[in-house]
């Protein structure tokens, strides 16, 4: 099945915390301070986050998950 899912650029995150504020579903985390991780079990693909984050590290995707 397809869904859409957010990935983070890693390379682009400046930790900032902003998706992770916005995020309805709380799918992102900041790993050590260093970058956002996506949650891809929780994050429903709504793309609030792509519209916050400051440096556009943010893509919403379509994603082959299993069930
Ligand atoms: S797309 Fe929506 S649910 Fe997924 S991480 Fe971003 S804000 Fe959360
Ligand atoms: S809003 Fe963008 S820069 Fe800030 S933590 Fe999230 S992905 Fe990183």
């Amino acid at each position: 099945m397809v869904k859409r899912k957010a990935q983070v650029n890693q390379n682009d995150c400046v930790a900032c915390g902003a998706c992770q504020k916005v995020c309805p579903k709380s799918a992102l985390s900041i790993h050590r301070g260093c970058y956002a991780l996506v949650d891809e079990n929780l994050c429903v693909g709504c793309g609030l986050c792509t519209k916050v984050c400051p440096t556009n590290a943010i893509d919403v995707i379509k994603k082959e998950v299993t069930l």
